[in-house]
């Protein structure tokens, strides 16, 4: 049975493919066209929203993985878009490269990663979409097209961030920088006085973001700089903020909240309590990425740049006017903005939001209020995470959906990418 990471999302039906040729991949895809079964692409799994799931077929590229050749010229790196996040690491590090940023874990497969928009912090850098040189598809009908900005653009522009629904992404070409250490500084302020700093904060360090610690006044913040200090050997203190506390005591608190709601306050607040300073120095990659073991799931906005405090003030109001049992903190991270069509960071420079409950927790109400106060700041939802926008609310959001409406016509006229939530997302 297929289930997606939270294990909100289930198939308990559909055979999971895995092709370990092209040729097999357009066996695979024929075969569904011919029975009329939908196909979805899974990476790791890691979405939230049910873009995965399908009555039909599901179709991974587990056994199409690691780095397919780089040019060292350009600093292009072609990966089998079935490839972990975490194995690119360490395979570019060997050769002395890196991607410029990542996000908040790195387990997703690249081609999963970037046709949701997953992005890291920093208004320096862009989602990971926009670290793609090129692109290969596999279409539904078995052909091979590459997307780049010289050949197929209108597919490149539409194409990084796609949701699986123009085809199958086999090749990812990514630009890469060289390798380069990180220094992670944690630190405690108060909201307020991190809300009215953030700018500065922002501009500042590479890369900042923050957690509020929701019933409380408290924001966990980090900031990332480049440095050539030598990477902490003993990864004791490193152990202790993220396994330990970040993932084994919180799981345990999350268990009392979940068997007793009404403490959830108390424990947000014991949490708050415990947040202190502390630094740590890795390789990019590994210095960017954090444990998630304690399980979730997660909605999160991309609200122009300049509405985010406001926002999340109105948030932080709204937890404290209703009892939701919380005490998930909210993640608030900066990303520059871009031309692809599908970004939720298209046109703007934009602060994200994320809102987050315990596994087996309801979150609907939550989820659904926090919705709608960031629709009234133009927001636009991570494609990955919960939402319930459909296409005409969508259409909108971006500029240009019509044009990628055409696009995934002219890609998929037979609707084999098409399942029942997809229908509804682009109106089909
Ligand atoms: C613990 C956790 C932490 C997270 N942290 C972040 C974060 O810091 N920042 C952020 O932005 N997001 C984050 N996410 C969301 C996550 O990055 C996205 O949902 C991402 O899409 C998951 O990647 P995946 O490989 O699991 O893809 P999946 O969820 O398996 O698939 C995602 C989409 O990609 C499509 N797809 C997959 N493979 C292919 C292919 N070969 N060809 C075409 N389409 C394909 C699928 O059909 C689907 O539409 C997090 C999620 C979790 C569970």
């Amino acid at each position: 049975m297929w289930k997606n990471w939270s294990g909100y999302v289930e198939c308990p039906r559909t055979p999971v493919l895995m092709p370990g040729s092209g040729a097999e991949l357009a066996t695979a895809l024929a075969d569904a066209g011919r029975d009329g079964r939908p196909v979805r692409m899974v990476g790791a799994g890691h979405s939230f929203s049910p873009l995965v799931a399908s009555d039909g077929v599901i179709v991974s590229l587990d056994k199409l993985q690691g780095i397919i050749d780089i040019d060292a010229a350009t600093r292009v790196a072609r990966v089998h878009a079935g490839t972990r996040l975490y194995a690119l690491g360490g395979a570019l590090a060997e050769r002395g490269l890196a991607m410029e940023n990542l996000g908040d874990i790195n387990v997703q497969s690249i081609a999963g990663a970037t046709s949701t928009g997953t992005h890291g912090t920093g208004l320096g850098f862009g989602n990971l979409a926009t670290q793609i040189a090129a692109l290969k598809f596999v279409t539904a009908d078995g052909r091979e097209v590459v997307a780049s900005p010289g050949e197929n653009p209108e597919l490149f522009a539409g194409g990084r961030i796609a949701l699986g629904s123009l085809g199958v992404l086999t090749e990812v070409s990514l630009r890469l920088v060289p390798a380069f250490r990180l220094r992670l500084e944690r630190g405690r302020m108060d909201l307020e006085d991190c809300l009215a700093q953030a700018d500065a904060l922002v501009a500042a360090n590479r890369q900042f973001e923050f957690y509020w610690l929701p019933h409380t006044e408290t924001v966990l913040t980090k900031k990332w700089n480049t440095t050539d200090a030598p990477v902490d050997k003993s990864g004791v203190g490193r152990w202790v903020s993220d396994v330990l506390l970040e993932n084994i005591a919180f799981g345990l608190l999350c268990g009392v909240g979940k068997a007793v709601p009404s403490l959830c306050p108390p424990l947000s607040r014991f949490c708050a309590s415990l947040v202190s300073a502390s630094e740590q120095v890795d390789a990019s990659w590994s210095m960017l990425s954090t444990v998630r073991q304690v399980r979730f799931n997660e909605m999160e906005w991309s609200v122009p740049a300049e509405r985010g405090a406001d926002a999340l003030r109105e948030i932080k109001a709204l937890i404290s006017m209703r009892t939701f049992p919380l005490m998930f903190p909210l993640e608030v991270r900066w990303v520059r903005g871009d031309d692809l069509w599908l970004s939720p960071n298209h046109g703007r420079d934009s602060v994200h939001i994320s809102v987050h409950q315990y596994c087996g927790m309801p979150f609907e109400a939550y989820f659904d209020a926090v919705q709608a106060i960031c629709l009234n700041h133009g927001g636009r939802p991570h494609w990955g995470k919960v939402h319930s926008l459909k296409a005409s609310q969508l259409a909108r959001l971006y500029p240009r959906w019509d044009d990628f409406l055409a696009l995934r016509e002219k890609m998929d006229p037979k609707g084999l990418f098409l399942t029942p939530y997809l229908r509804g997302l682009f109106g089909v």
